[in-house]
C-alpha cells in the first residue's frame, strides 16, 4: 500500500516537473526604460527587438515639468538599464527614478558623456546664472550619433550576448545619422545668409544653430517656463522689428497666446511646428522617428527663411529593420 502510494506520488511529480516551464532559462530581454521620444527612439534603433523599452515621458509633454505617474513606477522598479538625457532636462522624472530604481540598475546620462562642460551652451531660458546649460543636445546630429555610440557600448556592455546584434544596428544607424547630419548642412546652405537667425518660443536650438551655421537670437519663453511679461513682448516686437526676421517659431508642446500677439503687432510669420521632443506622425509610422522629427524640422526652417528643402527628400526616416 504504502509503496503504491510513493509511487503515484513520485509520478505525479515527474509530471508536474516536465509540465513547469524553466523560467530562469526562457530569455527575456533587457528591460530598458528612457524618457524623452527621441531618445527612446534612438535606444530602439541599437536595441531593437533584444530589448524591453518603455518611453516614459508621453509625446506632447513638456520634459522638463513632466513627473511619471504611478503607473510608470513598476516599469522604473523594474528596469535592468535606464537611459537619462541628463543636465537637469527631466529634473522631476529623475528624482522617482532615483527614488524607486533597484539597487543593481544601470543610469546612463547621455547628455553628461556626450559633450564636454566646455562645449555646453548657456543662453535666454538657461542662463549661466541658473547652473545648467541647454540640455536639447539631440537637435545637433552629431550629438545624436553619440547618444547613439552610448547606448550601443552599455548595451554591449550589459548582454554581450546580443552585442553583435546591437552593434550591427548601431552601425546602420549612424551611417544613417551621419547622412542626415550632411544634407542638413547643405539645405541650411541654401537659405539666404541674412536668414540663417532663429527665433524660438522654447529655447531648444543653440546646438543645432552652433552645428549648421544657424544665429539663434532670442528665446520667447523665460527661464521659469512661464509666459514672457508684457515687458519682454514688448521688447521682442522690437527686436523682430530691428532685425527684419522672415519667420519665428513656436511648438505644438508649448502653444501661446504671445506669439500670436506678436505676429498680429509685426506682420511676421508663425511657423508652430517646431519639435525638439514630440515625434511628427502616429507610432507606427515610417516618420515617427528622431531621423523624421529632425527632417520635419529643417523642413520647416528652410522653406520659412528661403531655403530649398529638396536635399532632405532623400534620406529614410524609418527605424532599422532587423
Ligand atoms: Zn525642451
Amino acid at each position: 500500500m504504502c509503496w503504491r502510494l510513493w509511487n503515484g506520488i513520485l509520478i505525479y511529480l515527474f509530471i508536474l516537473f516536465m509540465l513547469t516551464p524553466v523560467e530562469g532559462k526562457a530569455y527575456r530581454g533587457l528591460k530598458v526604460v528612457s524618457t524623452v521620444s527621441p531618445i527612446t527612439n534612438i535606444a530602439h534603433n541599437i536595441g531593437g527587438e533584444r530589448i524591453e523599452l518603455h518611453g516614459l515621458i508621453p509625446e506632447g509633454i513638456d520634459s522638463h515639468t513632466f513627473e511619471p505617474a504611478p503607473g510608470d513606477i513598476k516599469y522604473i522598479i523594474d528596469a535592468d538599464l535606464i537611459i537619462l538625457n541628463g543636465l537637469r532636462l527631466e529634473a522631476p522624472a529623475e528624482r522617482l527614478i532615483l527614488a524607486n530604481r533597484k539597487g543593481s540598475v544601470r543610469i546612463l546620462r547621455l547628455g553628461d558623456k556626450a559633450i564636454k562642460r566646455e562645449e555646453w551652451i548657456f543662453d535666454f531660458s538657461f542662463p549661466k546664472e541658473k547652473g545648467d546649460p541647454n540640455p536639447h543636445l539631440w537637435l545637433d546630429v552629431q550629438h545624436a550619433i553619440r547618444y547613439a555610440g552610448l547606448v550601443r557600448d552599455e548595451l554591449m556592455n550589459i548582454d554581450p550576448a546580443n552585442a553583435d546584434y546591437c552593434k550591427k544596428r548601431a552601425a546602420a544607424y549612424i551611417s544613417r545619422l551621419e547622412r542626415l547630419d550632411m544634407e542638413i548642412n547643405a539645405v541650411v546652405n541654401t537659405i539666404p545668409t541674412k536668414n540663417r537667425r532663429l527665433l524660438t518660443y522654447h529655447d531648444s536650438w543653440g546646438y543645432f544653430g552652433r552645428r549648421y551655421g544657424i544665429r539663434i537670437i532670442g528665446a520667447i519663453q523665460p527661464s521659469n517656463f512661464a509666459e514672457p511679461s508684457p515687458r519682454d513682448v514688448a521688447r521682442l516686437i522690437d527686436q523682430i522689428r530691428a532685425e527684419g526676421l522672415p519667420a519665428i517659431f513656436g511648438s505644438e508642446v508649448y502653444p501661446s497666446k504671445v506669439l500670436d500677439q506678436i505676429a498680429r503687432e509685426t506682420g511676421v510669420r508663425v511657423v508652430t511646428t517646431l519639435r525638439d521632443d514630440a515625434l511628427p506622425g502616429e507610432p507606427g509610422a515610417k516618420d515617427h522617428s528622431y531621423i523624421g522629427m529632425m527632417l520635419d524640422n529643417v523642413r520647416n526652417i528652410a522653406l520659412a527663411l528661403g531655403g530649398d528643402a529638396k536635399g532632405l527628400d532623400l534620406i529614410d526616416p524609418a527605424d532599422i529593420k532587423d
